[in-house]
């Protein structure tokens, strides 16, 4: 998609009318700084980083020569009170935007509401991860009202099935960035309050102060943990939807455990408490229904 100066690209925005044929200012970052070695990694990040500042700060100052797309861009987002730099694939704004808006793109076939919704829901998380990290950025540079110059939404290119060709889906991603900034805000703003969570002289090598240490079990950790059977041990107990696997995690995700997956499914216990939870609800009965007639 970053070929040819991101043509087609801009084509797709173009027919979808969210830009002009005067609105092509592209900046491809990898093609700005691009990786010469190994050794000089740290460097070209560190470059990436401002480059992609410098083209973010010309936006906030409504500077007409902002660019209306910039390919993976490198920016920061602060998490336990460290800077993490991620790099979205792209960032989108006409000229008259305030500012920009992510865009994930995936080889995923666009079927429409056929699409696995799996797929979906993880690259719209993946999208809210560059709402958040806009939103951090913007606060940094002094705006106040940082949710309404970054709303919770992006774009999902995906594929048009049996051709190359991509499609432009605008998603909302209110339920993501919620769920992202709840997570966030309820973790240790910074490597200190970790540590006070911990009894005073504990290690890492004792098995209790492990223990108190909440983990976030997937089936990937059994490639490379070897605390990957107890973390899954834990998971179990508490009813983790990540032991189904990675599109449980992913489709279960508002519900946050299985019990209440369930409940959902059902129509017992709590009445949904989310809009997130409500659409889940939803998709649950649904596809038990769909279920229920195929066989
Ligand atoms: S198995 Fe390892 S990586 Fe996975 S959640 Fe546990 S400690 Fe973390």
């Amino acid at each position: 998609m970053a070929e040819n100066g991101a043509a087609e690209l801009l084509d797709l925005y173009r027919t979808a009318g969210r830009l002009t044929t005067e609105e092509c200012k592209v900046a491809i970052v990898p093609d700005i700084a691009p990786i010469g070695s190994r050794r000089d990694l740290k460097h070209v990040m560190a470059v990436r980083q401002t480059i992609s500042q410098k083209f973010l700060e010309q936006k906030l100052r409504r500077d007409p020569k902002a660019p209306n797309i910039i390919v993976k861009p490198r920016v920061l987002v602060t998490l336990l009170g460290l800077d993490h730099g991620i790099e979205p694939d792209v960032l989108v704004a006409s000229d008259s935007d305030l500012f920009y808006r992510p865009v994930e793109i995936k080889s995923y076939p666009d079927r429409a509401g056929k699409t696995e919704s799996a797929d979906v829901r993880s690259a719209c998380r993946q999208a809210a991860v560059g709402v958040v990290a806009l939103r951090d950025i913007a606060r940094r540079m002094g705006v106040r009202d940082v949710a309404a110059l970054v709303p919770a939404a992006g774009d999902l290119v995906l594929r048009i099935p049996g051709a190359l060709k991509p499609t432009l889906r605008p998603m909302p991603l209110r339920g993501e960035v919620d769920s992202l900034e709840r997570a966030i805000q309820e973790a240790p703003s910074n490597l200190e309050e970790l540590e006070q969570m911990l009894p005073p002289g504990s290690a890492l090598d004792n098995p209790t102060v492990l223990e108190s240490i909440p983990n976030s079990y997937r089936s990937s950790c059994r490639e490379y943990c070897a605390l990957a059977q107890h973390c899954k041990q834990a998971a179990v107990a508490n009813g983790d939807p990540g032991v189904l696997g990675d599109a449980a995690r992913e489709t279960l995700a508002a519900a946050g455990s299985i019990s209440r997956a369930l409940d959902l499914a059902r129509g017992t216990g709590a009445p949904p408490r989310t809009p997130a939870e409500q659409a889940l609800a939803e998709h649950l009965r649904a596809a038990e229904n769909a279920y229920r007639e195929a066989v």
